[in-house]
């Protein structure tokens, strides 16, 4: 009988093949599992705590704060801060970056975060999750925003956690994505999901369509030619999903293959799209990526981007590789 492999296991293992990666590293991660559980359990108790609904409140970006969006990101400052191994945070629901309190040591990791990915889905039930990015930087340092601003090939690490009917953890830390499964009655993450891979080709994408006007050329020609299915140049039929929930689609699209579009729209010529860089697209793409998918404004590798601010949005199409390249040449031709 082989015997459950439990995250800590894992990243231990991961130790001794690869000394690339630390102790340290494996103890910050535990401190994002540890706060990734106490969040699935107050998503899954839900109104019986009284957790759901709106703030008094909007965020940085002028969002309406969900309660739970302030609760887990409280969460996840708490529970990275003291740790020692990170020298600073950054989280969608603050302005500037988060500073690691002296007498506190300070490592050589900062940790990007969305706490609460679909929050908007909270209040009907659906799936959300938490997003992570880990980059290196200098050890000791009281990192200015410039440290933060890295492009995502830096990262060393990225994951997400889905509060679904499982909660899961993916993870890469640039050998291959990993899945782990929460077992609530030992409150372990166990592997479960080992050397996940995207198939290349996919019959599925997801859009808004509601926003359809506001697309450029390119986006309009590929999903015309999706939609005509046997009738029209691709010569098959596709299906079209949207949660409208970056980690429920690409959860899906990890386990199925698939391909997700927040394009660049008309809408707000201020705004390139939709995501987030640093704690949605760049995590994303990284895992994406290293699960054999591709990740793309349209125009530029996601992962090559250069950061300008620490909110700054981003078109975002990824997903099944041969669909992803295919959206890349419209935008050339
Ligand atoms: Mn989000
Ligand atoms: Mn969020």
């Amino acid at each position: 009988m082989t015997l459950p492999v439990t995250l800590t296991q894992f990243m231990s293992e991961q130790q001794r093949l690869f000394p690339g990666v630390s102790g340290n590293f494996t103890l910050l991660l535990n401190d994002i599992a540890t706060a990734c559980k106490k969040i699935s359990h107050l998503v899954n108790r839900g109104d019986l705590i009284g957790v759901l609904g709106n703030a008094d409140s909007e965020n940085v970006q002028g969002e309406v704060q969900k309660k739970l969006d302030i609760i887990t990101h409280d969460i996840m400052e708490n529970s990275l801060r003291w740790s020692g191994h990170l020298a600073g945070m950054v989280s969608e629901e603050v302005d500037a970056p988060i500073q690691i309190p002296s007498p506190h040591s300070r490592g050589k990791y900062l940790a990007l975060f969305d706490p609460l990915d679909g929050s908007s889905n909270i209040d009907v039930n659906l799936t959300v999750g938490s997003i992570f990015s880990i980059l290196r930087c200098q050890e000791g340092i009281e990192p200015e925003l410039v440290e933060f601003l890295r492009p995502g090939v830096e990262q060393v690490c990225a994951g997400f956690v889905l509060y679904g009917p499982s909660t899961m953890m993916i993870l890469t830390t640039g050998q291959g994505v990993n899945g782990f499964t929460l077992d609530q009655d030992i409150g372990e993450f166990i592997l479960t999901h080992p050397q996940i891979r995207i198939p290349v080709d996919t019959q599925e994408f997801a859009i808004n369509m509601s926003n359809q006007r506001f697309w450029q050329a390119p986006i309009k020609r590929y999903v015309d030619e999706c939609v005509a299915g046997t009738d029209g140049v691709r010569g098959k039929d596709f299906n079209m999903r949207w949660i409208a929930s970056l980690v429920a689609e690409v959860y899906r699209i990890l386990m199925r293959g698939g391909i997700f579009m927040y394009p660049y729209d008309l809408r707000d010529p201020s705004k390139a799209g939709r995501l987030r860089l640093l704690y949605e697209a760049n995590p994303m793409a990284f895992i994406v990526e290293q699960a054999g998918g591709a990740c793309s404004t349209g125009r530029q590798r996601i992962l090559e981007l250069i950061p300008t601010s620490l909110h700054q949005r981003v078109p975002l199409i990824l997903g099944s590789k041969h669909e992803v390249e295919r959206v890349i040449r419209y935008h050339q031709e």
